[in-house]
């Protein structure tokens, strides 16, 4: 990630962040701060930030640690170990199972131990500590055309460690199988704080290391020779045939290769790869080998309908004769849910209707020609009547299957393989989006069978559900026979946690009945570890806790994991004991189930917010991204506003200054969450709500204050230009500001212009007449463009009559009651809004557009007054305001024509409501070449820049935005927002125009 450490917030002086206080430390964990290189926190908040991951699960560990250093890893385990105190290692926290949250000291690796050490491409191996998010792996590694091959699908946001531990995999296991197979060597940190490396020894080796009354890395060897002489049957016979089985220890994989190759002598064993799968429950790897694989040349895509999910498992089988790379499915509830989207229900509309599910089949190919080979050879076999765009070789393979596939598309260049992809993964975002007490949560969502099994297997699991009244999506990867079902259970009920644990026991028995594992991704965790015994019995079950004591005789590291005491219906994030209590009464208007409540526990820990720039969805989370600390992230947020309001921190929390300051200050409310989060938890609506009250109670500050009403002291600055543009450069000034009302002195303020735009417009009139206009519009005078950009609204009124649009700045309206929206001063930004719409919602009756140049003021009208205000008036409003290049966008208005190459960067608010394109859209047809940039939130965020505490932040999060932009092909920046382009200008470069005033240009 682009985060120079120095420009977080934390370290700004003036900035109040306080990450690392360490008041509540235990007393024999106090040393730790002293001789840890890393951060060490035991504050509450701290705390409570890592009593989650993405499972259905909640913990309070005792502390966090951030380790620097082996040597740190080393130092708390000894400690820990000294003063029998528990440890889990950590990394992106994404684990589905619950095995990442524990009453333990966690060690969060993905901040500092995140280095690639060394790549060495001719042997296939990289070497890398284990914070290393896969995601940042990878892209080091394609330099060489090199991967670290095993793909979970939220690779970006997990590490390395994690992935050990879960010995996590994705959709590309039929290839690649899991993490187990590319651990080549591991340094370790062992229970007692003993340094080993773990590698590959043959069994004269291991002899020779082992010694069951010797120091604890001996008595780790004894163990495994006895688990190789004495129990390889007992293995063999009770662990499933499958590519895919993360349930339990790798001892599968330690007997295979302990029995080497067809049983012969030679064989060896991989202590490294004993630790896949064990989720922290063995030792603390700090670095690993890895081996890599090539990039595959190419790929090749099928998409395969079926009248029936059954008749789809039917399918799976002969379809992996073809040797695909991958088998996904997806059943009706998720097509449905796909056909609802804009972006894939035309791809779902042009499957036949009957089609109730897919499977799509993807191959690896040397070439174009074979990949299309290798689809025709698909289709003439599992398809015969469906139109093929290649040959089949002549020796396809041939099964016998009889046919149930209805029809086929192909996928064969990368943005239609990419569209199938996206498409599969659609759906699950709506799944999650439920703001109702009912979710779908994630405790039976990964078993796998024998592929030939999946017909009777997912058919029973309905079965199963029916019986509890509840229903689940089923989806992801055939191939392998894992199949994702996540039922709706509404866990704060008792009943609800009755059929949860119903549904995973009466599963878990067909599971172990078909030959399948009940976990083939996501590991045991909470969730799953009481199963393992009925899984693989009673003997396998102590052989597993023998092994988990010789590596941990005091059983300190994540205990209760793989072979421990979890009881899956226990530490429920919800469970029936939970309250959740706002201790306010909302102001807003929240439509969704369970109102407030419902947004503030619609985070489900997915960790999706963590990710880079790319693989979030653009906007979600700069804060996080500028910083890497949890707190600033929309799951951290999300997840202390719920405790504090759920009894998890002390009562009437959330409405302290400390939280306000702590938790929500940071927030730029760029709204990315509420677009690029799969459940679109809605941050910045939350945010706005708590400071509304907390000033309620608390008075608001100054600062805050003068910036809420921005309009009145423009309206003054205006009023005294150019006057009031010197006094702040004066010498001293600037100081003077920051010190009395807390603006950044290295910040400059907008300048103010003593022609306003509505002076400007009232002296020369419209220029194209109502009667021979197409269009009329009234240019709403925001406050920004009236008396600091007015040329930029000048603009605007020339480019739409040049369009022939008759332009009126109306009568009657007041500041858009954005600044005080955004500063929680929410009475007052609702009577801007009544004023507002009582102005316009009588001219838009009458056939007036609105039209608005500053891109936040225009979502301000089309989304936020919908939360302020009801009624037909408002929805009239939303409905008819349009951002300016949005609107020429949208009724295809002549624009003049120009040409040049343009970097644009989008408005954040803009972007949440999916209306950024439309600048870009209108300049290509003008003839302009326009790189969009997938940007986020420059991190001026209306006045969060200009605040002295934030400046820091914002500057970082603005650093993200200018690599961005230097690393785009256009001659020119753009940028529609007027604080984005003050953050661009103040960050180095020149302060770039909005896009209409470009188009302005041309006429
Ligand atoms: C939306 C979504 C999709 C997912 N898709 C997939 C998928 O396709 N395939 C898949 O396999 N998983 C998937 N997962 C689960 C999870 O993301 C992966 O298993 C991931 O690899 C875990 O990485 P992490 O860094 O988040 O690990 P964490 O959750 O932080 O930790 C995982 C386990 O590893 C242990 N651990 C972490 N670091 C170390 C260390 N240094 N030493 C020893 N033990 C350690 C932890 O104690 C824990 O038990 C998905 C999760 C989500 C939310
Ligand atoms: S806020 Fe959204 S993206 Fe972040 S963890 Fe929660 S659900 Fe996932
Ligand atoms: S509104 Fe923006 S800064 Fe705030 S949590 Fe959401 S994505 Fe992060």
């Amino acid at each position: 990630m682009a985060t120079d450490p120095d420009t977080t917030a934390a370290r700004d002086g003036r900035s109040s962040y306080d990450y690392t206080r360490d008041e509540e430390t235990p007393d024999e964990l106090a040393a730790l701060s002293r001789l840890v290189g890393g951060e060490v926190r035991f504050d509450e908040y701290s705390k409570q930030l890592y009593a989650t991951d993405a499972s259905a699960y909640e913990m309070t560990p005792i502390g966090v640690v951030f380790p620097t250093s082996t040597r740190d890893v080393q130092t708390v385990m000894r400690h820990c170990s000294d003063h029998g105190i528990p440890v889990l290692p950590r990394g992106g926290g994404t684990s589905l199972a619950g095995q990442a949250v524990n009453e333990a000291v966690v060690l969060d690796f993905t901040r500092h131990m995140d280095g690639v050490l060394e790549i060495d491409p001719d042997a296939g191996r990289a070497r890398a500590e284990v914070g290393v998010y896969l995601g940042d792996l990878n892209a080091k590694l394609a330099a060489h055309d090199l991967k670290f091959a095993p793909d979970p699908a939220w690779g970006d946001k997990s590490a390395l460690g994690g992935a050990i531990g879960n010995n996590s995999t994705g959709s590309h296991s039929l290839k690649y199988g899991k993490t187990d197979a590319y651990i080549e060597e591991c340094e370790v940190v062992l229970a007692d704080g003993t340094l080993a490396t773990f590698g590959e020894l043959t069994l004269e080796e291991l002899d020779e290391r082992a010694d069951p009354d010797g120091e604890l890395i001996e008595r780790i060897h004894a163990e495994v020779r006895r688990i190789v002489e004495e129990e390889a049957d007992a293995v063999e016979e009770a662990y499933p045939n499958l590519k895919r089985n993360v349930s339990g220890y790798n001892l599968d994989m330690l007997i295979e290769e302990a029995r080497g190759a067809d049983d012969t002598e030679g064989g060896s064993v991989n202590l490294a790869r004993l630790l896949a799968g064990s989720e922290g429950t063995l030792a603390i790897v700090t670095e690993a080998e890895v081996s890599l694989e090539p990039v595959p040349e190419t790929k090749s895509m099928a998409l395969l309908t079926y009248d029936d999910l059954i008749e789809a498992m039917e399918d799976v089988a002969p379809i992996l004769e073809h040797d695909p790379s991958a088998v996904e499915v997806m059943d009706d509830v998720l097509l449905d849910l796909a056909r609802e989207t804009e972006e894939f229900g035309d791809v779902v509309s042009m499957l036949p209707p009957e089609a109730s599910s897919v499977l799509l089949v993807e191959f690896y190919a040397e070439s174009d020609a074979e990949g299309m080979e290798k689809v025709a050879g698909l289709l003439a076999d599992r398809v015969p009547d469906a139109e093929r765009e290649g040959e089949p070789s002549a020796d396809r393979v041939r099964t016998d299957a009889p046919i149930n596939a209805t029809a086929a598309m192909e996928a064969h260049d990368h943005e239609e393989r990419a569209t199938f992809w996206k498409m599969r993964k659609s759906g699950l975002p709506i799944l999650l989006s439920r703001t109702t007490d009912e979710k779908h949560i994630s405790f039976i969502e990964d078993c796998a069978v024998p592929p030939e099994h999946l017909p009777e297997y997912a058919s029973e699991f309905q079965e199963i559900l029916a019986d509890n009244g509840t229903f689940a999506s089923i989806y992801a990867h055939a191939g392998p026979g894992v199949l994702h079902v996540r039922p709706l259970i509404n866990t704060k009920e008792a009943d609800g946690v009755d059929a949860m644990v119903d549904i995973a026991d009466r599963v878990t028995d067909v599971v172990a009945r078909l030959g399948g594992s009940v976990s083939g991704e996501h590991g045991d965790g909470r969730a799953r570890t009481q199963w393992n015994k009925k899984l693989y019995g009673e003997h396998l079950w102590e052989v597993f806790r023998d092994l988990k004591t010789a590596f941990d005789p005091d059983w300190l590291l994540n205990p209760g994991s793989v072979c421990g005491d979890f009881d899956m219906s226990e530490n429920l994030r919800y469970g029936p004991d939970y309250e959740f209590e706002a201790g306010f009464e909302p102001m807003l208007n929240w439509e969704n189930d369970n109102g407030f409540q419902g947004m503030a526990e619609l985070c489900h820990g997915c960790g999706g917010c963590r990710g880079p720039q790319e693989t979030t969805g653009g906007v979600m989370c700069p804060t996080f991204r500028a910083s890497e600390e949890e707190i600033t992230s929309t799951r951290g947020r999300a997840n202390a506003l719920r405790q504090a309001m759920s009894g998890d921190l002390p009562d009437g929390e959330a409405l302290s200054e400390e939280f306000l300051s702590e938790v929500m200050d940071l927030c730029i409310g760029c709204k990315g969450c509420a677009k690029d989060c799969p459940s679109e938890v809605d941050m910045a609506k939350l945010k706005v709500e708590l400071t509304h009250e907390h000033h309620q109670r608390n008075g608001a500050n100054l600062r805050s204050r003068l910036f809420a009403n921005v309009d009145t002291l423009s309206k003054l600055g205006s009023a005294t230009a150019p006057v009031s543009n010197w006094l702040p450069e004066l010498p001293g000034a600037r100081l003077a500001m920051e010190k009395t009302v807390g603006i950044a002195r290295e910040r400059t303020l907008p300048a103010f212009h003593r022609e306003t735009l509505v002076d400007w417009f009232e002296e020369r009139g419209p220029r194209v007449s109502e009667t021979e206009a197409d269009r009329k519009a009234l240019l709403f005078p925001d406050t920004y463009t009236n008396y600091n950009h007015p040329d930029v609204g000048r603009a605007a009124v020339r480019v739409l009559e040049a369009a022939g649009v008759h332009v009126a700045i109306p009568d009657g309206v007041v500041d858009s009651g954005r600044p005080p929206f955004s500063k929680g001063f929410l009475d007052v930004a609702r009577e801007r809004a009544e004023e507002n719409v009582a102005a316009l919602a009588p001219r838009i009756e009458e056939g007036w557009d609105v039209v608005v140049v500053e891109p936040s003021d225009a979502v301000m009208f089309q989304l936020d007054y919908l939360d302020l205000l009801s009624g037909d008036d408002v929805q009239r409003v939303a409905t008819n305001t349009f951002g300016v290049m949005e609107y020429l966008n949208a009724f295809g208005l002549d624009v003049p024509e120009g040409e040049g190459s343009l970097t644009y960067h989008g408005h954040c608010h803009q972007k949440a409501m999916r209306k950024d394109l439309h600048a870009a859209a209108v300049l290509e047809r003008a003839g302009y070449e326009v790189d969009a940039l997938d940007s986020g939130c420059c991190g001026m965020a209306g006045s969060f820049g200009y605040e002295d505490d934030h400046y820091a932040m914002s500057r970082a999060i603005g650093s993200i935005l200018v690599e961005q932009v230097e690393e785009s092909s256009g001659d020119r920046v753009i940028a529609p927002g007027a604080s984005c382009r003050t953050q661009l200008g103040d960050l180095g470069g020149e302060e770039p125009p909005h896009p209409i005033e470009v188009l302005a240009e041309g006429l």
